[in-house]
């Protein structure tokens, strides 16, 4: 059942689990954390239940790569990225409520159990095929231990089953002249028979057909991979020659030299995380189970369009082999983010080659939080790709929030503390356009929050901007500079008006800049409610209260302070020579 015909009483939201073998760049941001976790803070500031959960994806492929080639264990390497990501997400103001990790124990259990439940059923079946063998290393070569050349696009870098270039999926043994990709060896490998356990999706074609065809409220991005994929569904391989991942759960001896596949695991990180959750918050290991089971439960995935097949066919068929999970209620897959090269004038797609990527860490020790997620969300590739410029970076932050925003904020508050003694004035009598401008400021938050509740960020931001924009010229009409000289009554009246759009604009920019959001509501002596996974006050519609004559204000102070042209473009070229 939809949302639109349903209503729940909590809401689970979860992001894509990162890779923990290196630094979160700004394109997976714009997909899977900045988009879901504006949307949480605005449900949070609206009392709805919502938890909020994620985790490093720590098992797998590009970890073992990356050990290899640093000569370091795969353990060092996940222990630095977890915790180097787990503080950029936190720094970002990214507020999960739990960033887990699927290297802890519980999470062994939980995918033993997915897998058990799956195998009894009958939904998975041992089968033998031929893998690339190294001689040379005495070893199978799953997915990036493999390169060659694309059967599809002739690319020479393409990995043992994918090719980054083009997209294409195929199987291993299609691969043109492979070579081992191991620190070391290069040999041509031989294809060697070998077993293992694959995941018949077909059956459950029917079930996430069915399934699928009762949101057509989704987003038609979603909808066309989604469908793509559920037209065409056959054993897909869950098991890979490794000792880093989870154990197979089997007593059988061709299980013992491998391991669960990370993509078999990764989603059921959301599960692990939840789990562990409960367990922190109440001490109770069944808490979980309220989340992930009643239909009460509204549960939507947020993520880059790479990793809608996942959450719209694999994990939605690992969730239907299990007792009662219930299945996500919206699938938010978001389009690339490229970079503009500043030389070429160019979009291109970022790649960690071309050392094109910004890295979260790095755009953080260089900028104020707030900027970059003002600039992020007035760009996110919501159903078309977008490309992160830094002048427009600088021009839509400096001419937007800073001179919109800011500055009505800032000269309202200014005026106010200092011809009315820090405190909101009594207003005089009201004419039309002072009735028009309080009129509007439901509707207006109202509007910021409908956006949001259909996932359009960029047109929330766009509605938050709108009221700024409308108050200034309001401002500017009403000429408050001037008429403090000779017209008491009159500046009063304004500067109270003015005093409740600032305290609406406080609100509704909380979800996008939350530490501005806290700035100001200190300012004016508001309190924006925290929101829980038990819910909370209705801080979103308490906003369309006026704050009453006589509250006291502080002397504000600049929340967004404008960048300098000079240091963008430095840290542009920084940045472009790889620094
Ligand atoms: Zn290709």
């Amino acid at each position: 059942m939809s949302s639109n015909e349903k209503t729940f009483q909590r809401t689970l939201v979860t992001s894509a689990l990162p890779y923990a073998n290196g630094n979160v760049h700004i394109g997976q941001i714009c997909g899977a954390y900045l988009p879901a976790d504006v949307y949480v803070r605005y449900k949070r500031l609206t009392g709805t239940p919502i938890l909020y959960v994620c985790g490093s994806d720590e098992y797998g492929v590009p970890i073992t790569l990356k050990a290899l080639k640093e000569g370091i264990t795969p353990r060092e390497v996940i222990d630095r990225y977890h915790a180097a990501n787990s503080a950029a997400f936190a720094d970002f103001g990214i507020s999960f409520d739990i960033y887990g990790r699927t290297s802890w124990p519980i999470h062994t259990e939980t995918t033993q159990t997915f897998f058990l439940n799956l195998f009894r059923k009958g939904h998975i079946e041992k089968q033998t095929m031929q893998l690339w063998y190294s001689e040379q290393s005495k070893r199978f070569l799953p997915d990036r231990y493999v390169k060659g050349t694309c059967p599809k696009c002739g690319y020479e870098e393409a990995t043992g089953d994918e090719c980054e270039n083009c997209g294409a999926q195929y199987a291993t043994q299609e691969l043109i002249a492979p070579r081992a990709n191991i620190p070391g060896d290069s040999s041509t490998p031989v294809l060697k028979q070998t077993v293992h356990w694959f995941l018949r999706l077909q059956d459950f074609a029917d079930r996430l057909r069915a399934w699928l065809d009762s949101h057509p409220e989704w987003r038609a991005n979603v909808r066309g991979i989604a469908y793509s994929w559920v037209n065409d569904l056959r054993p897909r391989c869950i098991t890979r020659d490794t000792d880093w991942g989870v154990p197979i759960p089997l007593d059988d001896p061709d299980a013992r030299d491998k391991r669960l596949y990370v993509w078999f695991d990764n989603a059921i990180g959301y599960v692990t995380n939840t789990r562990q959750w409960g367990i922190d918050r109440y001490g109770d290991p069944h808490a979980w189970e309220m989340w992930w089971k009643s239909p009460d439960t509204r549960l939507i995935h947020f993520m880059g369009k790479d990793n809608v097949p996942f959450h719209t066919i694999l994990f939605p068929a690992y969730c239907m082999a299990q007792d009662g999970f219930i299945l996500a209620d919206n699938v938010i897959g978001n389009e690339y983010l490229n970079v503009l090269n500043r030389e070429t004038g160019r979009a291109e797609k970022g790649s960690k080659s071309k050392g094109n990527m910004v890295s979260l860490r790095w755009i953080l020790d260089r900028f104020h939080p707030d900027a970059i997620r003002y600039y992020l969300c007035s760009i996110m590739p919501e159903t078309k790709d977008a490309a992160f410029d830094w002048d427009e970076f600088m021009n839509r932050y400096n001419g937007e929030l800073c001179d919109v925003v800011g500055n009505f904020i800032h000269r309202s508050l200014t005026m106010t503390v200092k011809n009315f003694e820090g405190r909101v004035p009594s207003p005089g009598t009201m004419d039309e356009m002072d009735e028009a401008v309080l009129g509007e400021l439901s509707g207006q938050i109202d509007g910021v929050g409908e956006a949001l509740e259909q996932f359009r960020i960029r047109q929330a931001l766009e509605r938050f901007v709108d009221i700024g924009r409308k108050a200034n010229q309001y401002f500017d009409a009403r000429k408050p500079w001037a008429t403090r000289k000779n017209d008491v009554g009159r500046t009063a009246t304004t500067l109270y008006v003015c005093c409740q759009v600032v305290r609406a604009l406080c609100t509704t920019m909380a979800p996008f800049v939350p530490a501005g959001a806290e700035r100001l509501a200190d300012m004016i002596g508001v309190v924006l409610p925290k929101g829980s996974p038990e819910g909370g006050p209705d801080g979103w519609n308490e906003a369309k209260q006026p704050l009453p004559a006589g509250s006291p204000l502080k002397m504000p102070e600049v929340l967004f302070p404008k960048l300098d042209k000079d240091y963008v473009i430095s840290q542009a070229e920084q940045h472009a020579q790889g620094a």
